[in-house]
C-alpha cells in the first residue's frame, strides 16, 4: 500500500506522553533507567501517536478526492483488508480483516481509498462495532451509493491475553445500508467474501 508514513511527531505531545510512560513503567515495577528501556518512553510515545493518527485525518476528504463519474452499477467488493486497531477499553490491539462492498450510484471511488479509510478509522481508540459503523456511514454519506456493506472479523488481544483467554475467538461485526438490506443482495455479498476465488 502506498501512502505516506506518519513521521512528524508533535514535540509537545511526545514530551508529555513520554513523561507519563516513564511514570507508568516505574509504577509497574520496572527500572526506567535500565539500558534497554531508557528510550522506551519516547519510542512508546511516538508509537502511540502513530497508532492514533486517524484523529488528525478526514476520511470523507480521502474519498472525495478520488470519486469518478461512472455508469457501472454492479457490486464492487474489496475483501481481506488488513486492519489493526486499539480497543478503547484496554488500549490493547485488535486486528483482523475488513470486507467492504458498495453498489455505485453514478460514482465509483479509487479502490485503494477503501483500505485507507479503514486505516483512518482504525487508528483511533475504537470498539469493533463503532469501527464497522464509522466505515459504513462514511462511505454511505460521501459516495451516496445504492448500497454499502461492511463486515469486520477481528481478534482482540484484551480477550486473548487476559481475562477469559479465549485465544481462538474471532468477533464478527457487520453493517448494511440500501440495497444490502435486501436479503438476496446481502447473501450474494456474503457468498462472494467467503468464496475462495483463487
Ligand atoms: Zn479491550
Amino acid at each position: 500500500m502506498l501512502y505516506k508514513n506518519f513521521e512528524e511527531y508533535n514535540i509537545d505531545v511526545t514530551e508529555e506522553v513520554k513523561e507519563k510512560f516513564e511514570s507508568i513503567i516505574e509504577n509497574l515495577g520496572e527500572d526506567v533507567k535500565r539500558e534497554g528501556i531508557v528510550k522506551t518512553p519516547e519510542r512508546a510515545a511516538k508509537a502511540m501517536q502513530f497508532l492514533t493518527q486517524g484523529y488528525h485525518q478526514d476520511p470523507a476528504d480521502i474519498l472525495k478526492g478520488a470519486m469518478f463519474k461512472e455508469d457501472y452499477d454492479d457490486m464492487v467488493i474489496v475483501k481481506d483488508i488488513e486492519l489493526y486497531s486499539l480497543c478503547e477499553h484496554h488500549m490493547l490491539p485488535f486486528f483482523g480483516k475488513a470486507h467492504i462492498a458498495y453498489i455505485p450510484n453514478g460514482h465509483i471511488v479509487g479502490l485503494s481509498k477503501l483500505p485507507r479509510i479503514v486505516d483512518v478509522f482504525a487508528r483511533r481508540l475504537q470498539v469493533q462495532e463503532r469501527l464497522t459503523h464509522d466505515i459504513l456511514e462514511c462511505i454511505n454519506n460521501t459516495l451516496k451509493p445504492k448500497g454499502v456493506a461492511v463486515v469486520i472479523e477481528a481478534s482482540h488481544m484484551c480477550m486473548m491475553m487476559r481475562g477469559v483467554q479465549k485465544q481462538n475467538s474471532v468477533t464478527t461485526t457487520s453493517g448494511f445500508r440500501g440495497q444490502f438490506e435486501k436479503i438476496e443482495t446481502r447473501t450474494e455479498f456474503l457468498r462472494l467474501i467467503t468464496a475462495d476465488l483463487g
